[in-house]
């Protein structure tokens, strides 16, 4: 299996058993994000304990990318910190910046290695249309987070 074929499979299985797809008990912030350009929606709810994430929910209806980073995202941020998601926020949107022409840098510092299954979305950044479909769900999340504060 290649490389282009086990990100596919990864980001299959997200969008056909979506995690954490389901409402909070009582959020502390909610937040809904649309993407007119695919018809992309999803809602992100999250409980906090602290400045811990102790639930999410990540809740949609739209493409197999969007669908996929909001299963991805959920799974990623559910229990951790506030700056632990900023890291993680961060790495993400290195990692789906990075051009082709880069690519020493991305041998290097291997923004995806640390990021789990979220790695198989970098091939989306070869489809620039595609990408607002992966960076929806993390943009509707920290809206969530801040409505939270
Ligand atoms: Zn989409």
């Amino acid at each position: 299996m290649s490389l282009n074929e086990l990100y596919r499979e990864v980001i299959l299985d997200h969008y056909r058993a979506p995690r954490h797809h389901q409402h909070v008990d009582s959020p502390d912030g909610t937040a809904e994000g649309k993407n007119p350009l695919c018809g992309d929606e999803v809602t992100i709810e999250v409980k906090l304990d602290g400045d811990v994430v102790a639930a999410v929910g990540a809740i949609g209806v739209g493409c197999s990318i969007s669908q996929a980073s909001a299963s991805m995202m959920a799974e990623a941020v559910d229990g951790k910190s506030r700056r632990q998601i900023d890291e993680l926020i961060r790495k993400f949107k290195v990692m789906m910046t990075i051009e082709e022409s880069d690519e020493q840098v991305v041998n290097t510092e291997r923004p995806g290695a640390a990021l789990g299954d979220l790695e198989a979305l970098q091939g989306v950044r070869k489809f620039p249309v595609r990408i607002k479909c992966a960076d929806l769900p993390w943009i509707t999340l920290e809206q969530a987070l801040e409505a939270a504060e």
